[in-house]
């Protein structure tokens, strides 16, 4: 098993340092990549590090006490985040997601949202600034962010049943300190609040009725996610994937759901209501509908590196040139290069029937890149 672990450094993903345009077109408030899809949501890791080792993300045998994180001088700091966020939004992003890793791990990260919460749309509009976390120190967390500026959170939670959620966690993290952490987050008004659910067939689909039920009605919106084939340590199986069409199935038995429309183009999550009037679900099913026509989603990874796609193998190197001396016209023009290039849509290639396409390069881990 150990030879197939790849030691990470700094270098440990292939990277390309962008060029910059020789005529500088400046950010127009609208990008368009190569099949038409527009730059709307920013995802940005803080941190590659965190407290949990999910199954399907970080396994423990992989990310073990020998694996080596980022170094510290490697992070982009929350200058440099701001300035890139910047750049991006003058090229129409709307939404930023702070994630990882764990990003509640990041030192000061309150401080970050503040810089980030001050930034300004071209119409003059604030972001819709949100965060995805494991939970487990949202209920410390929770006031500050928002004092912050912190807009909404998403919290993962894959079950409500404590053996299985300690299972999944595998560090032995008990659910009703997560579930606290929600209580918290939406008692200072962190909301809509989003729980998303990651499904493995076999390990936690039993869960889905009761976690459904605990939140139907309390104004949270669970989604239920596809175990997805990212990075190459979660040793993903197309048999563990329990297919969102078997998810709404399930569900209609007990609690009867019907479709709504997407809230706009490009959502990731297909929407359902309870037809009692509960409230609403989501599903996210990256594995068995790919949903890539729309995907307005750029990742900027906890050391700097653009990704175009959640499974790119390589990325392109921001921090060489926010560290290099590069103007703010030309990280843009160069961002805006990159974008206009763009063809990725790995999902809609993926074979569904036999698994991963064939000759696929390594992927990038989720917890480096950021979910
Ligand atoms: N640590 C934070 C958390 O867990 O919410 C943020 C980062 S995590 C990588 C972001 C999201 O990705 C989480 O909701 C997690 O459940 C999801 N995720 C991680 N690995 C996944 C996989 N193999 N398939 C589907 N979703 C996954
Ligand atoms: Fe950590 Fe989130 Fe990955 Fe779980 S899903 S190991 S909490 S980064
Ligand atoms: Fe977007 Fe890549 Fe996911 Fe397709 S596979 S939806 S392009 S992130």
């Amino acid at each position: 098993m150990t030879e197939t672990i790849i030691r990470l450094t700094d270098l440990r993903y292939p990277t390309q340092t962008p060029q910059i345009p020789d005529v500088l077109r400046p950010a127009t408030g609208h990008l368009e990549d190569g099949l038409g899809r527009h730059l709307h949501d920013l995802r940005i890791s803080v941190t590659d590090r965190c407290n949990f080792r999910c199954v399907y993300c970080m396994p423990k045998d992989v990310f073990d006490k020998d694996y080596t994180f980022l170094p510290h001088s490697s992070l982009l700091t929350f200058e440099e985040i701001e300035r890139s966020a910047r750049l991006f939004v003058a090229h129409g992003v709307e939404k930023i997601r702070l994630t990882g890793g764990e990003p509640l791990l990041r030192k000061n990260l309150e401080r970050l949202v503040e810089m980030l919460a001050a930034i300004r749309t071209p119409s003059g509009k604030p972001l819709d600034l949100t965060l995805t976390t494991n939970g487990s120190l949202l209920k410390r967390k929770a006031q500050t962010l928002k004092d912050a500026g912190l807009t909404r959170v998403t919290v993962s939670l894959d079950s409500l049943d404590d053996a299985t959620f300690r299972r999944m966690n595998d560090v032995d993290f008990p659910v009703a300190s997560v579930l606290e952490g929600i209580a918290e987050a939406q008692r200072v008004g962190l909301g809509p609040i989003k729980v998303n659910m990651v499904v493995k067939r076999g390990t936690n689909d039993h869960d889905i009725v009761p976690v459904a039920r605990h939140f139907h009605g309390s104004g949270i919106v669970v989604r239920f996610i596809e175990f997805m084939d990212v990075g190459t340590s979660n040793g993903w199986r197309m048999d563990d994937v329990l297919p969102s069409a078997d998810v709404i199935a399930r569900l209609h038995a007990h609690l009867p759901v019907e479709p709504l429309e997407p809230n706009y183009p490009g959502e990731t999550a297909q929407r359902w209501r309870y037809v009692d009037g509960g409230g609403e679900i989501g599903v996210i099913s990256s594995v068995t509908r790919a949903f890539c026509g729309t995907c307005s989603r750029a990742r900027l990874s906890t050391e700097g590196k653009l990704y175009l796609c959640l499974f790119a193998s390589a990325g392109h190197d921001l921090r060489a040139l926010l560290r290099g001396g590069a103007s703010d016209a030309e990280i843009s023009a160069a961002i805006g290069e990159i974008w206009a290039g763009r063809t990725d849509r790995y999902s809609a290639l993926r074979t569904a029937a036999t698994g991963l396409p064939e000759n696929a390069a390594p992927k990038v881990e989720m917890s480096y890149i950021g979910g």
